[in-house]
């Protein structure tokens, strides 16, 4: 409460500013900072709050630096479709775009009451949107602050593109409603239609689009940003027969799948009133259940045999379908948070997993360098592999030497059951190919059964 009484006050200060904006005959367009209020999380349940939005170049049109929105798109991924029958993958990702949005759809209007320069969203879709675009711009600013200034990929994380509840049928006659996506073929964030969804709308849920904004960010660092990456690929052209399969193609997508919750749970710490939530998907996802088995907190998430065996077997279109691939994301996620918490470097965590994904400076390896070297084959791609370059890539604060690293290590040899020793038991030595990276007093903890049961 006292939080929300200083930000109104605050909010005083800037009133007379930006009350002598140009209201324009298409609806109001103040210059940013705009003061709007928007629905924000606090406890389980919504409530009203001003923000100021830094980004926001029409306010109108929620259009700004970080989003620009298009509502009403027509969108239809179908074999049957003539222009789509020889396969998306080959397309150039403009041609795609061109193919696939068959209705380019059109700028939203918001409806805003100017209360003393705070603007009022004026009917449910300009609340909605206005809060997406809070959260966006909040998302944003928690990877611009990891990526820095200097780092040339942040180009890649602003002015993307958003279809606020469009038509969207994934090789179905039915459009998909209940939720919100980054959808990489088109490169553009999508919110849903509802349909039956009663709980918190998904867009509104910070950690949501913390998730999302994840993949934009997963995409443009390891993939170099294109639509379909290589690794993707359908194989069903006769040029295209390199894309991985089975685990290799598993684990990568369900590492950004992790790794994507892990950063949408950091993305809530950034809200001052419903702060840090680790299970930020409870309050959205209908099935409780599964919600839990995606709480970036729990500490009893290890590897299990049925994961196992179903990370190394499940035909890769089926895996991006299941709940599996989510579960085993999340042990990823919960080692990278507990091996943070347990060194008290959250902070330095979170700038390794930048590096991690690509490094620029190229001292070490990175994934998107493990990935492009094994384009052809993903057999080098695995579990450890992964592991120890994530490994490699952590720096301690100073003055700790290797405090982080021997804890992620810690958690990853733990929780994937991973075989550092051959034997498989005991703990990880120095001079191990697999998890060269880790100190030597890395060892696997007693949290997890081993074997897998
Ligand atoms: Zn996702």
């Amino acid at each position: 409460m006292r939080l929300r009484r200083v930000a109104w006050l605050a909010a005083w200060s800037v009133v007379n500013v930006v009350v002598s904006v140009e209201v324009s005959a298409c609806g109001p367009a103040p210059k940013p900072p705009v003061q709007v209020m928007v629905l924000g999380l606090s406890g389980t349940s919504m409530e009203t709050r001003q923000v100021e939005l830094t980004s926001i170049a029409n306010l109108t049109n929620l259009r700004g630096g970080v989003l620009s929105m298009t509502g009403a798109n027509r969108v239809t991924i179908d074999p049957n479709d003539p222009l789509q029958s020889q396969g998306i993958d080959n397309m150039t990702d403009t041609q795609r775009f061109e193919v696939l949005v068959k209705d380019k759809g059109v700028e939203p209007r918001g409806h805003f009451i100017d209360r003393g320069g705070v603007y009022w969203p004026g009917d449910f879709h300009t609340w909605n949107m206005v809060t997406t675009y809070f959260n966006f711009e909040t998302a944003y600013g928690y990877f611009a602050d990891l990526y820095g200034e200097q780092d040339p990929l942040l180009k890649d994380i602003r002015g993307l593109r958003l279809m606020y509840f469009p038509e969207f049928r994934l090789l179905s006659a039915d459009p998909l409603t209940d939720n919100a996506l980054y959808y990489s073929p088109l490169q553009a964030f999508m919110i849903l239609p509802f349909k039956t969804q009663q709980r918190i709308p998904f867009a509104m849920n910070m950690g949501i689009i913390g998730h999302e904004f994840s993949h934009r960010v997963f995409n443009s660092r390891v993939y170099g940003g294109v639509g379909i990456p290589e690794v993707w690929k359908a194989g069903n052209l006769a040029s295209l027969n390199n894309r991985w399969t089975g685990l290799p193609i598993n684990l990568l997508r369900a590492f950004d799948e992790g790794l994507a919750d892990y950063h949408g749970y950091a993305v809530t710490c950034r809200d001052p009133i419903g702060g840090c939530r680790p299970n930020f998907l409870n309050l959205s996802l209908e099935d409780q259940q599964y919600a839990s088995q995606r709480d970036v907190g729990r500490t009893n998430a290890c590897l299990t045999s049925t994961l196992k065996s179903a990370l190394e077997s499940t035909p890769p279109d089926e895996w991006v379908r299941s709940t599996a691939m989510y579960v085993y994301g999340n042990i990823w996620a919960t080692a990278l948070l507990q091996g943070g918490l347990a060194a008290g470097q959250e902070g330095a965590m979170r700038q390794g997993l930048m590096k991690a994904m690509n490094n620029g400076s190229k001292p070490y390896n990175d994934i998107a360098r493990l990935v492009s070297q094994n384009a052809s084959s993903g057999q080098n791609f695995t579990v450890e592999a992964l592991a120890n370059t994530i490994v490699e890539n952590i720096s301690d604060t100073p003055p700790n030497q290797s405090e982080l690293k021997r804890q992620l290590c810690n958690q990853l040899i733990t929780r994937l059951a991973i075989d550092c020793n051959n034997g498989g038991m005991g703990p990880c030595r120095p001079g191990v190919e697999f998890m060269k990276a880790c100190p030597s007093t890395s060892a696997r903890q007693n949290f997890c059964k081993y074997p897998p049961e």
